[in-house]
């Protein structure tokens, strides 16, 4: 069963367009279940009817679409109770419909499962039999699989627009993500595509065949020149025979038999991209499926050669052309590392099929302040071709090149924004002080941006938290300790005014270190942070050795430890403190005793575990700080990258509020000092529960910072404590937003608040 239920699905995947690929499913599971009829229904919620899409087996007499109202028949059933009805003899259910279109009537054994797609009833696939009888548990299993398969066809066909329903206007192309980095964008969508796949082109009509064939000639002929210039800085460096591979490569090229039928297929109607992974995969199919060991080995050249040409097709991607002005992003992954080497300056938005709003990339996005969806899991960056995007960071929409009044009406929006922008700056080098004068102190999150150039602007003294990652990420091996010396040098300089909390690297989770393999099953629960610094004594001393360097004379570091979660890791990791602090203090205070105090030590409060066991370390530290994004992500259970249970990742939650309710109780008892850096301290709503909840040191990402020094100026503290007891007694984060929100409300700061954000 397996093998054939695999074998439907891949060839459903692998039709070219939406309506073959319901025809097949039909066709194919017919014939596996040897029934008499498989029909596929899908649903128009906006007409409140299932439409007829495909059926092999069922006599449709009219050539009008069939419909069936929401509410009518068998498949309604199976729709309203959302699970799959299997019924000896349908037609004399209660729920029966007898549409006068339809021979239906001679079936009697019937099999309904609804097609739903996160928790949204698309449609019901349906099974028939003329004799009555009952399908086994496994038919029924087959299918309800299959109908989960079904609803990704149909999510994506439906965000594509394939679906499209009267009510919607046929030009208005939008596609839904998460809202991961607030504000809207408007501009051309720079696609980065790491390595083209022949797999992920979906097939594609067009009807200029020319032009198709005239993208396909100079992409041959780019390859054609890429490979000479590859077996040329190839030559001398690995065996001759090696190189032959080129020969065989430009023969391939060469050959009638590629580049011809890739053209007399464009000929056929298709376009360029589709046509060469129709006439590529066709190959590779053949030479996969010969005896002789030698040419079978030779698929994957051709497949490799397929792909260099795709690749010159797309004429975009990381390594061939640079981003356009002001335009956004667009990538399968975007990742931290990518946002970090491209010129931000030309950067205006940002958009992700996979992450989710709480990835680094998410983070590095609201710390630019650029706009971002991310998880748009339904989006074809493929088709994108310097179309216009609008992004709404705000609820998650992208729309492709919309008509102009969608496009103006976010001009407008945009525009708003920026007042608001320019109103909160006016607080700058105001006291960041309550109405009834509770002062609160604001600092910097740094790190992830490379660009540090106006934050001076900002009126914010010191960093609360420094992402030391980046450049470790970046390179193609661990920056030595002259370069991290460098580095350090230029931040603690750029804030000696203040202080600089720098967090020892916390690669691993969705950071890994290119040059360091972590493969494992759950990074997020592995070898992350502390336990793999811990794991290196030889890269976490030369780290806070560079660290302690770059302070010398100026005084102004304090170290933070990432992902602690016993007192042990503690101890030992103060110890190579302090070990490091001997060796620079030995080298510099030789000269002058004044110019290398000891650094104060800090952990990061952000496993769950260390909320029960605070009195533990409290004396082996001289502050904590909360890192609200990764204790949301370990109280909860949710990866914070996963764009599946994205919905479920939520700092609002009541249980995340307790824990960060008892931190400060319990740090205020152990007198000690307690921060709180995560995403939540910058969010308006976030702020305010922890300001209620005694919270006084907030550090944040720049792009928020006046947001934040705004409401606090506008508020009353001694407001918030029913607020917050509201918010505990809550029963879930959707609660605590309405609570929250109609707090920001009363306050007359709305404005902070904007549709779904
Ligand atoms: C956190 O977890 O809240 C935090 C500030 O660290 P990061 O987001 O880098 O994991
Ligand atoms: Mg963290």
């Amino acid at each position: 069963m397996l093998r054939v239920l695999q074998r439907i699905v891949e060839a459903v995947n692998q039709a070219p367009d939406f309506e073959l690929a319901l025809q097949t499913m039909v066709r194919q599971v017919k014939e596996a279940l040897q029934t008499d009829s498989c029909t596929v229904y899908l649903a128009d919620h906006d007409q409140q009817q299932f439409a007829l899409a495909a059926t092999d087996g069922l006599e449709v007499s009219s050539s009008e679409p069939i419909h069936v109202p929401f509410g009518e028949g068998v498949i309604s059933l199976a729709a309203k109770r959302e699970e799959p009805l299997n019924i000896a003899n349908a037609s004399e259910h209660p729920k029966f419909l007898k549409l006068d279109e339809v021979d239906e009537a001679r079936y009697n054994a019937m099999l309904a499962a609804p097609v739903i797609h996160r928790r949204r009833v698309l449609g019901v696939l349906v099974v028939q039999q003329e004799h009555d009888r009952a399908f086994t548990r496994d038919e029924e299993a087959f299918v309800v699989t299959l109908a989960a398969q079904l609803a990704v066809v149909i999510a994506h066909a439906e965000a594509k627009g394939y679906l499209r329903t009267t009510k919607q206007s046929p030009w208005l192309q939008t596609t839904k993500g998460l809202a991961a980095a607030p504000g809207v964008a408007i501009g051309p969508a720079y696609v980065v595509q790491p390595r083209a796949k022949l797999s992920d082109v979906t097939p594609k009509k067009s009807d200029k065949p020319e032009h198709e064939i005239r993208r396909f000639r100079t992409a041959v002929a780019r390859t054609r020149q890429e490979l000479n210039e590859l077996s040329e800085s190839m030559k001398g460096q690995v065996a001759e025979e090696s190189l032959a591979i080129f020969e065989v490569y430009h023969a391939m090229l060469d050959s009638a038999s590629l580049g011809q039928q890739v053209e007399q297929t464009i000929n056929d109607g298709w376009r360029a991209q589709t046509a060469l992974k129709i006439v590529v995969e066709d190959l590779v199919n053949q030479f996969e499926n010969l005896d002789d060991e030698y040419i079978r080995e030779r698929a994957s050249d051709v497949r490799d050669l397929g792909q260099r040409i795709l690749s010159h097709l797309k004429e975009r991607g990381r390594y061939q052309h640079s981003p356009p002005p002001q335009c956004i992003l667009v990538a399968h992954e975007v990742t931290a590392t990518m946002l970090a080497e491209l010129p931000n300056t030309e950067i205006i938005g940002m958009v992700s099929v996979r992450g989710s709003g709480n990835s680094h990339a998410a983070i590095l996005a609201r710390s630019m302040g650029i706009p971002a969806v991310l998880g748009a899991d339904e989006f074809d960056i493929n088709e994108l071709n310097e179309d216009t995007l609008v992004v709404d960071g705000y609820n998650g929409e992208i729309f492709i090149n919309p008509p102009l009044q969608v496009e103006n009406e976010y001009r407008e929006l945009a525009e708003e924004e920026l007042e608001l922008r320019q109103k909160i700056e006016t607080a700058r080098g105001q006291p960041v002080e309550t109405e009834d004068g509770v002062k609160v102190t604001l600092q910097l999150n740094v790190g992830l941006n490379t660009d540090r150039d106006w934050l001076n602007e900002l009126d914010i003294a010191s960093v609360g938290l420094y992402r030391t990652e980046i450049p470790f990420m970046m390179q193609e091996r661990l920056p030595t300790e002259d370069e991290q010396v460098e580095l350090y040098s230029q931040v603690l300089e750029q804030f000696k005014a203040g202080t600089v909390v720098m967090r020892t690297l916390d690669v691993g989770g969705d950071k890994p270190l290119p040059y360091l393999p972590m493969n494992e099953e759950n990074p997020f629960l592995g070898w992350r942070g502390i336990r793999m610094t811990l794991d290196h004594p030889e890269i976490f001393l030369v780290q806070i050795r560079a660290m302690l360097r770059a302070s010398v004379g100026r005084n102004n570091l304090q170290i933070l430890l990432p992902m602690i979660t016993s007192a042990e890791e503690v101890d030992e990791a103060a110890r190579m403190v302090k070990q490091a602090y001997h060796e620079v203090a030995e080298e510099f205070n030789g000269h002058d005793t004044q110019q290398l105090a000891a650094p104060k030590l800090g952990v990061m409060i952000e496993v769950p575990a260390m909320v029960y066991h605070l009195h533990t370390i409290v004396d082996k530290v001289d502050f904590f700080s909360v890192g609200s994004n990764d204790l949301t992500q370990y109280l909860l259970a949710v990866d914070r990258n996963n764009q599946r249970v994205a919905s479920l990742y939520d700092a609002y939650h009541p249980a995340v509020l307790h824990a960060l309710q008892q931190i400060i109780e319990r740090a205020n008892d152990l007198d000690k000092p307690v921060s709180v850096c995560g995403e939540l301290a910058g969010e308006p709503g976030g702020a305010l529960l922890l300001m209620a909840m005694g919270y006084r040191t907030f550090s944040m990402n720049s792009y928020n910072i006046d947001r934040i020094r705004w409401i606090i100026r506008h508020i009353k503290a001694a407001d918030l404590a029913p607020m917050l007891a509201r918010a505990l007694q809550a029963r879930s984060p959707q609660e605590v937003r309405k609570i929250v929100t109609m707090t920001l409300e009363e306050a007359g700061l709305g404005g902070f608040v904007r549709a779904g954000s």
